[in-house]
């Protein structure tokens, strides 16, 4: 790719060049302009069109043994040509090498998980819920649901933070479940998404119509989407909240799921002394979640929840930890965090600091930006990692504001009831981790945070070294919150192919039903 290159969509089997420059695709370490995008002017209702007619069909007549096959190869294609991918994600995403990893060998793991479990469906072109159940009083009138594809397109509409793994981790599922997709990559980082892409497509390892990409503005494709499409949104609760109420998409009742931001929690439970294994692991893995991605994960731990008896020596060790993360051009090898992914990041960051500091000090970090030697202060994106301490958790603005970057809220808290009750008022979060040695705690803040979190890690000290962070998304595991969050469900091995699908409540005779389920594969 060219410097300066406007980048095509490939829409209707074929790259598209929109009009003019909608963004432009900066170096957040330096300001330089990598590429621009449009999608001004392109027929997206045909594009759309293309999807439903052409590829939907073709991946419909495949068994998912088949598309699991289709999956193996996209990641094979992106295996080959990571070296770049890497490249692209320092230039465009201020990525460190570890934060590339994150995105790109996230979305190519959750490829071949996916692969996987497609082999393992066999022929089957149907998913069955559960054991039919009778009816009535005729023993051969009986029910089960079962799951078929979606005749329409996925419309999937990612956020800035992941260009690699929210593309891929969408698509797996999607084309798993037999749907044709269009991603709308988010314009600020689109050049990952569109270069993997381009791999793909040349690589000539999909059917026609099955993948399509727009690069640019969301211009009105959402008036065109119809009953059979499904949106899968990730992003901001403010844009989710007017997908939701578009017109068309009310109307017509597109599926929509949502992957909102989140407040997300970190909990030590009350009886940790200081220096104990617990205390450790909860120590490392809040600095880690504060600096990898520079804190833009949608994942990442916003409140940090200690013993009252506990705060000061927690916020020593934080801060003591905070002060070894060297900031600076993610190029450079001693880098261990580098900067937002653009300016107006950053200002909206270095915005919500501001908030957070009406209620709470400063431990480390600030509201300013970071001076960095060598760095063009009026041209990066940079923010420094930023504690701050709560007296307690009486304040609004701690729960409700995601600062999306290296940014976390320390806050203490009097007895467990106290800790569970602050967790909650994030209003619904994606998830919370639990650090002690007393089970029974854990259990009990498992089913207790449970209630409005989607996911729990809670890490005793047998696991430690072994668990896979609290930040990471396992393709294994449902990915999503209720509340704020957004209510969605993604992921979750099998599951996560219910959104792409029908559930149809089948009622008939045994021997019916008996035909359907020895041509189809069980969900459990
Ligand atoms: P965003 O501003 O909400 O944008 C998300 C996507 O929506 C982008 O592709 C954007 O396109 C598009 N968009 C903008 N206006 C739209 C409209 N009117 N209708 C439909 N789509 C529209 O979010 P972001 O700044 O990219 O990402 C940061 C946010 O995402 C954070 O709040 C974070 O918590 C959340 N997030 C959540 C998850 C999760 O899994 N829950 C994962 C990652 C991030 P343009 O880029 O072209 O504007």
């Amino acid at each position: 790719m060219a410097a300066g290159e406007t980048l095509e969509s490939y829409l209707g089997g074929r790259w598209l060049l929109g009009q003019g420059v909608e963004t432009e695709l900066v170096d957040p370490t330096n300001g330089n302009v990598l590429a621009t995008a449009s999608a001004k002017g392109l027929d997206l209702k045909a594009a759309l069109a293309f999807a439903r007619e052409k590829g939907g069909p073709a991946l419909r007549t495949l068994p998912y043994t088949g598309r699991g096959k289709l999956l193996g190869a996209i990641a094979d294609v992106l295996v080959a040509n990571r070296a770049r991918y890497e490249e692209i994600a320092i230039a465009n995403s201020g990525n460190t090498k570890i934060d590339a990893a994150i995105d790109i060998d996230g979305g190519i793991g959750t490829l071949k998980y996916y692969a996987r479990l497609g082999g393992t469906l066999g022929d089957a072109r149907t998913l069955v819920d559960d054991k039919p159940v009778r009816l009535a009083k005729a023993e051969n009138f009986q029910a089960m649901h079962m799951l078929v594809p979606r005749h329409g397109v996925a419309v999937h509409i990612n956020a800035f933070n992941f260009p690699s793994w929210g593309l891929w981790e969408k698509a797996a599922c999607t084309l798993l479940a037999g749907m044709p997709m269009l991603a709308k990559s988010a314009s600020a980082t689109c050049l990952l998404s569109q270069q993997m892409v381009k791999d793909v497509i040349a690589a000539k390892v999909l059917p026609e119509g099955a993948l399509s990409l727009l690069c640019g503005g969301i211009g009105d494709l959402l008036d065109h989407v119809t009953a059979d499409d499904v949106i899968a949104f990730t992003g901001s609760s403010a844009i989710a909240s007017r997908i939701a109420a578009h017109p068309n998409v009310l109307s017509r009742g597109a599926r929509v799921n949502v992957e909102a931001d989140s407040v997300n929690a970190a909990l030590l439970a009350p009886d940790v002394g200081a220096s104990t294994p617990a205390f450790d692991a909860f120590v490392k893995e809040v600095t880690r979640e504060m600096t990898v991605k520079a804190g833009q994960k949608c994942t990442a731990i916003r409140r940090v929840f200690v013993p009252a008896q506990q705060a000061n020596a927690v916020t020593d060790a934080l801060a003591a930890r905070l002060a070894k993360t060297t900031i600076g051009d993610p190029r450079d090898e001693k880098t261990r965090m580098g900067p937002l992914v653009t300016r107006a990041q950053q200002a909206a960051a270095l915005d919500g600091i501001g908030r957070l500091a009406r209620e709470a000090q400063f431990v480390t970090g600030g509201p300013d930006a970071p001076k960095l030697d060598g760095i063009d202060g009026g041209k990066s994106a940079f923010v420094a990692p930023t504690l701050l301490k709560s007296e307690s958790g009486d304040g609004q603005a701690v729960h409700e504001t995601e600062v999306f970057g290296p940014c976390a809220t320390l806050i203490p808290y009097r007895d467990e009831a106290d800790a569970f009750a602050l967790v909650a008022r994030g209003g619904g979060s994606l998830v919370a981790s639990v650090y002690g040695d007393d089970r029974d705690f854990l259990a009990r803040a498992a089913v207790e945070l449970g209630a409005s979190i989607g996911r729990i890690l809670a890490v005793e000290p047998s696991i430690a070294d072994a668990h896979t962070g609290h930040g990471i998304v396992m393709p294994q595991c449902h990915h999503g919150g209720p509340g704020r969050a957004g209510n969605g469900a993604e992921l979750g091995g099998l599951d996560g192919l219910r959104p792409y699908h029908q559930r149809v409540a089948v009622q008939g005779s045994t021997d019916l039903l008996g035909a359907l389920r020895a041509t189809a594969a069980p969900l459990h």
